[in-house]
């Protein structure tokens, strides 16, 4: 495929998860809770997570929010991506994709829709966007209890 037809793709993947995002709301219960912010753009993502019953696998994650294509469509491909998870694998997830928006690795096979991606990691100012979403969550799953942070996370200092 050109490279070009292949930039339209990841292009449309972004646009149609942003118009129809499949994980937007919030999780019932709430066993964890995240905001996080970014301020170079201006997205806020407030993230919900449901916890099975030993605490140590996600079965649900939504997110609410104001932001640009770039970081609600990232924000609902992970919560896609997630569901079924334990926090390890989530965690362990997190930093692939934080490594792949350096340049640096994809995700394999299983999860080969997140690699639509890599196509913003062209344009440096959209990084902080896309990778917002996983920041937040990260934050979320390390913090130990279902109690609100209310604490936004910042992804300011984060490159
Ligand atoms: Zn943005």
């Amino acid at each position: 495929m050109a490279l070009d037809n292949l930039r339209n793709l990841y292009q449309q993947v972004i646009l149609e998860h942003y118009k129809k995002p499949r994980h937007r709301g919030i999780t019932d219960p709430v066993d964890r809770q995240q905001r996080g912010h970014n301020p170079s753009c201006g997205d806020t993502i407030e993230l919900t997570v449901r916890l099975d019953a030993t605490g140590n696998r996600i079965e649900d994650v939504k997110f609410e929010g104001e932001g640009c294509a770039i970081a609600l469509s990232s924000a609902d491909l992970m919560a896609d991506a997630m569901r079924g998870k334990t926090i390890a694998e989530a965690l362990e997830m997190v930093k692939v994709f934080q490594n792949m928006m350096k340049g640096d690795g994809e995700f394999p096979r299983e999860h080969r829709k997140l690699n639509v991606m890599q196509g913003v990691a062209q344009f440096p100012v959209r990084i902080k966007c896309a990778t917002l979403t996983w920041h937040t969550l990260k934050a979320a799953l390390e913090h130990q209890s279902a109690e609100p942070s209310y604490e936004a996370v910042s992804n300011e200092e984060i490159d």
